[in-house]
């Protein structure tokens, strides 16, 4: 999923609902394995399905 900001990525994946149970996520962790890329792994609130959500950070150049 590509975002402009990282500020957008937790509001998103609270947002999100388990394909499972339909219940919300709970945040576990935040990675940055490259530069521009965020991992957010997550848990279901109910039936603890985990589930990790990727992002692509676009960065904006300031001239
Ligand atoms: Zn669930």
């Amino acid at each position: 999923m590509p975002v402009t900001t990282t500020a957008v990525i937790e509001p998103r994946v609270k947002a999100a609902h388990c394909p499972h149970c339909g219940g919300e996520f709970r945040l576990l962790d935040h990675e940055a394995p490259a530069p521009a890329i965020r991992r957010v792994d997550v848990m279901c609130r109910q039936c603890s399905a985990p589930r990790s959500f990727w992002f692509r950070v676009l960065r904006t150049e300031l001239n």
